[in-house]
């Protein structure tokens, strides 16, 4: 096949993409009708509609919910229950969502027809990015691919990720006449159970194939970087399999092993060589381009959250290969794919999809703050897709196929313009409070700004802030919000301990604080019912045993967030396990200080509720 002509298939997916974007009112009409048509007789719908499948009734009578609603079916379900208390469909998996209620994972229901939803998205992806890039068709793609183990319900319903039933699902492992799918990492190594295994044959995989991948990625950047970082630590390993043609032991999975194995079957000392000279050489800085020379781009998602890791990447790359964020999807529902993928990271817009669910919004009419996501909407507030406008944020609503009705997703979009007749989502943030000692709400996103803040004043001294988390800390009167920070130095002479300035870190201190928002701000100063907000800087590693952590605990590999609050005691216990250094904001607290406390009993204070971590900087307290 000539990949310069779009074939047949990729022709047909991108006129339906036209005719679906032209026709978005239509589609989104004809698919609400649809699913009131299937799903008109479950217990659910009933209690509001009373079998009518009437837009306008759904649209005055269905509630707008959050997960505690569907929670209660969802387990009646689980434990044996028909799938029509819900679902006109049978329900044939319950999907892990990274979204957690009361500490327990999230389960999103599933039909079987969802697959080809979600796999017509994907059939876009390669024809789109084909409009930018040529050549794409003649090499491999080495995307860090992961399944999670899946359990049974009592009444054998699988419940498992969304990737790990793509993965699985003939939808993924029949594409290989596809001629943009072919993939540095077998199969059998994908869908290993055992991710560090994994990772560590898809590596191997991907080195051995060096000079044939095109394309480097994983779904979400924290588990692309995650991998790098492994590379970093086992890279030795992995060159003397490739240099002796044998698989290191502790590669036990025997599936895996004999998949993998027939990547090195020869020992192959050149390119043992080559390796040894890119890992051992250094700085890490730019590494994927030398160790991939003929790489394109590196896919992940980027935007929201991921959005820190684009220096990691960066430095990684050394600005040499672009980053592309292709889709915006979740385990309620795929939802868009951005049409400009070689834009940069920070501009991504998805368009959505008009034949994904049928989508509401909720409009947040000041700002992100309307309303709290346990607060009722009320019906008339929602506004349909086709009618959001440019400028305005919104947080996002679905109706599936699949039991979801009128579902809070929990994420707030801004709208940047329409493709034809559907509209473009920034990715804002997941609607949430995370931190909040007192009247102080602070969510993911006004966390994230300020911490972009205060990470200038890192980066003015060449160290990146790797990653991030934080929980109040109530043990203290006032209780106070801490962060806690991995950081590394670019600059290559630097050691870690050269990176303990207090001045630096209180700095930053008070850079986080000074961006927070009015409420936080005259809590501490004003109020007093906040205390000074403290850095906690972590040693190098403890993100990858907070991730190890929590995908033993159940988390997706793929699908891992590093949680920007922490409230499980083992977790918390963890990061504290690891602290190498605290830091307090001085300038507030100073200024407090002088307004508004004894000195004496906060600086005692202070001593008392932090001498159990590995350091005290003393010197903090001698600006009181
Ligand atoms: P999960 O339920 O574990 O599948 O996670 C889905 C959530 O991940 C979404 O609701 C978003 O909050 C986040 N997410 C998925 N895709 C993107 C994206 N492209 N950009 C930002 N956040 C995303």
């Amino acid at each position: 096949m000539d990949e310069h002509t779009l074939d047949y298939k990729e022709n047909d997916v991108l006129q339906e993409f036209e005719m679906l974007t032209m026709n978005a009112k239509a589609a989104q009409e004809h698919i609400l009708k649809k699913i009131l048509e299937k799903n008109k007789g479950t217990e659910y719908l009933s209690k509001f509609m009373n079998g009518s499948t009437d837009i306008s009734a759904y649209s005055s009578q269905v509630p707008v919910v959050a997960y505690d609603c569907v929670h209660p079916y969802i387990m009646r379900i689980a434990s044996g229950e028909q799938s029509s208390i819900l679902c006109g469909e049978r329900i044939v998996e319950l999907l892990r969502s990274s979204g957690t209620s009361r500490g327990e994972p999230r389960l999103m229901p599933s039909i079987s027809e969802d697959l080809d939803r979600r796999t017509f998205l994907y059939s876009l992806l390669m024809p789109i990015m084909k409009k930018y890039m040529r050549g794409l068709g003649k090499g491999k793609a080495m995307y860090l691919l992961f399944v999670k183990a899946e359990a049974l319900t009592t009444s054998g319903i699988p419940v498992r990720s969304v990737l790990t039933s793509y993965y699985k699902s003939p939808h993924f492992l029949h594409r290989k006449h596809d001629l943009y799918n072919s993939y540095t990492s077998p199969d059998e190594v994908i869908l290993c159970p055992d991710s560090r295994q994994s990772m560590y044959c898809q590596l191997l995989c991907g080195l051995v194939e060096r000079q044939h991948v095109l394309r480097l990625g994983a779904v979400f950047a924290s588990a692309f970087l995650r991998s790098i970082s492994f590379l970093e630590q086992h890279w030795c390993d992995l060159v003397n399999d490739i240099r002796i043609g044998q698989l290191n032991s502790s590669i036990t999975n025997s599936v895996c092993r004999s998949a993998t194995q027939g990547f090195i079957a020869m020992p192959n000392p050149e390119l043992a060589d080559e390796l040894e000279v890119i890992c051992s050489s250094g700085s890490w800085k730019g590494i994927l381009g030398r160790l991939w020379p003929n790489a394109k781009y590196i896919e992940a998602v980027l935007t929201g959250t991921m959005a820190q890791y684009i220096p990691m990447l960066e430095f990684y790359t050394g600005g040499g290969i672009p980053l592309v964020c292709t889709m915006y999807a979740s385990s309620e529902s795929y939802f868009g794919v951005n049409l400009r993928p070689l834009c940069s990271p920070t501009d991504v817009s998805y368009t959505i999809l008009p034949n994904m669910a049928y989508f509401e919004f909720i409009p947040l009419m000041n700002g992100l703050k309307l309303t709290d996501h346990e607060e009722m909407v009320e019906n008339e507030k929602l506004v349909s897709l086709v009618d959001v406008k440019v400028g305005y944020y919104y947080e996002l609503v679905v109706t599936t196929f699949s039991g979801l009705y009128r579902y809070r997703v929990g994420d707030v979009l801004q709208v940047t313009g329409f493709y034809n007749h559907a509209p473009q989502f920034k990715f804002i943030c997941r609607r949430n409070v995370i931190l909040s000692v007192d009247s102080d709400k602070t969510n993911e996103e006004d966390l994230h700004n300020s911490i972009t803040h205060a990470k200038k004043i890192l980066e003015n001294r060449n160290y990146l802030l790797l990653e991030y988390t934080s929980c109040t800390d109530t043990s203290t009167v006032p209780g106070h919000y801490v962060l806690f920070w991995e950081i590394k130095s670019t600059n290559e002479d630097t050691t870690t301990c050269a990176l303990l300035d207090p001045q630096l870190f209180e700095g930053c201190c008070i850079a986080v604080e000074e961006s927070l928002d009015y409420v936080y701000r005259r809590c501490r100063a004003h109020d007093k019912s906040v205390g000074p907000l403290e850095i906690r800087l972590v040693q190098a590693g403890a993100f990858d045993a907070l991730m190890d952590l929590l995908v033993s605990q159940g988390s997706s590999i793929n699908q891992y967030k590093t949680p920007r609050c922490i409230e499980s005691g083992l977790a918390l216990k963890l990061l504290n396990s690891k602290v190498i250094a605290c830091f307090f904001s001085p300038g507030i607290l100073h200024g407090l200080c002088k307004r508004y406390c004894d000195c004496s009993s906060l600086q005692a204070h202070l001593l008392r509720c932090h001498s159990s971590t590995s350091f005290v900087w003393l010197c903090h307290y001698e600006v009181l």
